[in-house]
């Protein structure tokens, strides 16, 4: 797979604003924010999304699950609410092949989400 946008991220290449930079995974916040807070948590290996994770990915899967609830807290959404999203292709909106979590959080969200 060539770099995405955010290969070039984590590798230095392209600045971002950072919240956390951990062994295994990045968050950054989204330049083109759907709420309030929308911060996007980012595997640094190199997975096109869910659909391309394998049994041997779950421990990360996981752990960037635990990354949006530790980042909910220190951003004051936990007790309030917030969403999670994952894009998994094209048709579902995804528009940057390399795996990843939006974390939105600071208004209301309607459900089905269109
Ligand atoms: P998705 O459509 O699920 O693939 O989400 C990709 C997200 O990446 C979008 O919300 C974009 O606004 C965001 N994005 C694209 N380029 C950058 C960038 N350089 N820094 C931060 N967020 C970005």
């Amino acid at each position: 797979m060539g770099q995405t946008i955010f290969g070039r991220i984590i590798s230095g290449e392209i600045p971002a604003d950072k919240l956390l930079d951990t062994d295994d995974l990045i968050a950054i916040r989204d330049i083109n924010p759907q709420a309030p807070t929308h911060v996007l948590i980012i595997p640094k290996k190199p997975l096109a999304g869910v659909s391309s994770s394998t049994v041997k990915d779950e421990v990360l899967l996981g752990r960037l699950l635990g990354a949006a609830r530790e980042l909910a807290v220190q951003l004051g959404l936990d007790k309030v609410g917030y969403r999670l999203v994952i894009n998994n292709g094209e048709s579902a909106g995804q528009s940057v092949p390399h795996l990843h979590v939006h974390l939105m959080g600071g208004r209301e969200f309607s459900w089905p989400p269109g």
